[in-house]
Parts: structure tokens; C-alpha cells; sequence
């Protein structure tokens, strides 16, 4: 049996207000975008207002935790290192770093360098190299609630090439975050981040990319990179994902070591590069949550 809600019942958002003053208009855009044969999120990845609050409470962790990143990050430093302040920072703030133990990842955070696209797993007998760069990836769990980012680390004396390439990823980010506004298309998002990409020589890897974020570690929907305008999930309000391009210098193909069956390297053995950041999507247009 169906149950439709009353137009003065409480809204399913939790907000408190009735129905018809909160999410009806929603509601029927939503279905009408649907009978049109738009992918269209169900209200399950819509955050409420309470949900949100809790997210951010979680995203002020794993920002600082890469804050903390930040500040100590130096050459002759071991990814391990990197693990154990990700740890410390994370629980001493009441938080739990989401990859440990997540489908078998044994550590709190995934260190990729250079030609290492994601997924890299720290060591003590990793060490940063002078030239290195490197994307460090955060996720938090806390009282609940998840978020998630990753930023690119410079070590040292690095090569303009590699800088170029570190540059315009995050410039990449930057642009597709641009395209998130209500009613758009996950695509618009998707093809502002690969064009920029393509314009600088680059390759965008096609089968790793974002996802829903903040009551799971991941949700829907699968954020790619490679779609067109006005194509894939419309963002409506209230949808939070992550934008975290992987961009090579060399071809988009990418390998997945056999031994630990984690760590993601360029095929061609070029530089990788990644920035993500976490996003919801507002009435009036977008707001960062995690970077
Ligand atoms: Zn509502």
C-alpha cells in the first residue's frame, strides 16, 4: 500500500514544516524530470537539515586532520608517519578514520605518490622524496556521519611538469565546483572537470571516481568525469557528493596491484594527480563541506 503525505503533514525532510510549504515543489519537479527519463535522486540521498549539521560536525575533523597533514608533510618523512597523525588527530577529536579496516584496508588513510593514482597504502619503509608529489585522502567517520577529502602535497624541489599537473587538477575541481547549482546535471560538473583537463594534455582514468557522501562512506550516485552536459544525476538540493578527479599526465589507463589489491597506478608509470573535495548541493547553489 502506497501512503501518499498529506499537504499538512510534516515534511519528510524532517524540518518541521508541513509538506506543502517544504518539499511538495520538490517533490513534483522531481517527478517530472523523472518522467522525462532524468536519473533523479530518491529522498534517501537528500540530506535534512539535522543531517547536514551532523556532517559538517564531521567534516571539521577531516579538515583538520589534513590541516595537521599540512603543517607536519616534509621529505624523509615515511607514509606511516602520515598514518599516525591521521590517527591521532582523527580520534583525538573523537573521530574514527573511515578507510581502517574498510573492506579489509588496513590503515587510516590512503597516501598515493606520484605514479600512484589512489588507494596507496602507508608504510614505515615508504619514504617522501625530494620531487615527490602526493595526494593524501581523509575520510572521517563521526557520530555517524562521514566526509571525506584529499588534497596534493608538494615534497620539496619538484619539477614544473608535476607542478603543472598538481595546478591544473585543482584548478579542474575549481571549475567543475562551479558548475554545482540546483536542477543542474551531475554532467555539467563532469564536463567542466574533463575539459579543463583535456585543454592541458591531459587524461582523465574513467573507472574511479566520486560518490554520494555523509550517511555512508558511499552512497549514491557514481561521480564520474567523463560525462557530458545536462547527462547523469540532477543535482537537487539537498544531494552531497564528492568531486575528486584522478588525472594523468600520460593515458587514462590505470592497474591495480596484484599483491595488496589496492593501490591504483597509471598503467604507463606517469604522474597521477588528485584534489576532492565534498559538496552540497544548496537552493542558491553549492557549499563545500569537506576539503
Ligand atoms: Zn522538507
Amino acid at each position: 500500500m502506497i501512503h501518499k503525505i498529506g499537504r499538512n503533514d510534516p515534511c519528510w525532510c524532517g524540518s518541521m514544516k508541513k509538506y506543502k510549504n517544504c518539499h511538495e515543489a520538490f517533490d513534483e519537479r522531481i517527478s517530472i524530470l523523472a518522467s522525462q527519463g532524468k536519473i533523479v535522486p530518491g529522498h534517501e540521498l537528500i540530506k535534512t537539515p539535522a543531517q547536514i549539521e551532523g556532517i559538517k560536525e564531521s567534516a571539521k575533523i577531516n579538515i583538520a586532520v589534513l590541516d595537521e597533514v599540512a603543517d607536519k608533510i616534509r621529505p624523509g618523512m615515511s607514509t606511516g608517519d602520515i598514518d599516525r597523525i591521521v590517527y591521532e588527530t582523527t580520534t583525538k577529536m573523537g573521530g574514527i578514520p573511515a578507510p581502517l579496516n574498510y573492506e579489509g584496508f588496513p590503515k587510516s588513510v590512503c597516501t598515493s605518490i606520484n605514479e600512484e593514482v589512489c588507494h596507496g597504502i602507508p608504510a614505515d619503509d615508504i619514504f617522501l622524496k625530494d620531487g615527490d608529489i602526493i595526494n593524501v585522502d581523509c575520510s572521517t567517520i563521526y557520530k555517524g556521519y562521514f566526509s571525506d577529502s584529499s588534497r596534493m602535497f608538494l615534497i620539496g624541489d619538484v619539477s614544473e611538469e608535476k607542478k603543472k599537473l598538481v595546478r591544473v587538477v585543482k584548478e579542474c575541481v575549481e571549475l567543475g565546483l562551479e558548475q554545482v547549482k540546483p536542477w543542474g546535471y551531475l554532467g555539467d560538473m563532469s564536463e567542466a572537470v574533463f575539459t579543463h583537463a583535456r585543454e592541458n594534455g591531459y587524461t582523465v582514468v574513467r573507472n574511479i571516481g566520486g560518490h554520494g557522501v555523509g550517511l555512508e562512506f558511499h552512497e549514491e550516485p557514481w561521480v564520474g568525469y567523463i560525462y557530458r552536459r545536462g547527462t547523469q544525476m540532477v543535482m537537487a538540493p539537498g544531494l552531497m557528493f564528492t568531486i575528486e578527479p584522478m588525472v594523468n599526465m600520460g593515458a587514462s589507463k590505470v592497474t591495480t596491484d596484484k599483491e595488496n589489491g589496492w593501490t591504483v597506478r597509471t598503467a604507463d608509470g606517469k604522474p597521477s594527480a588528485q584534489w576532492e573535495i565534498q559538496v552540497l548541493v544548496t537552493e542558491e547553489g553549492h557549499e563545500v563541506i569537506s576539503y
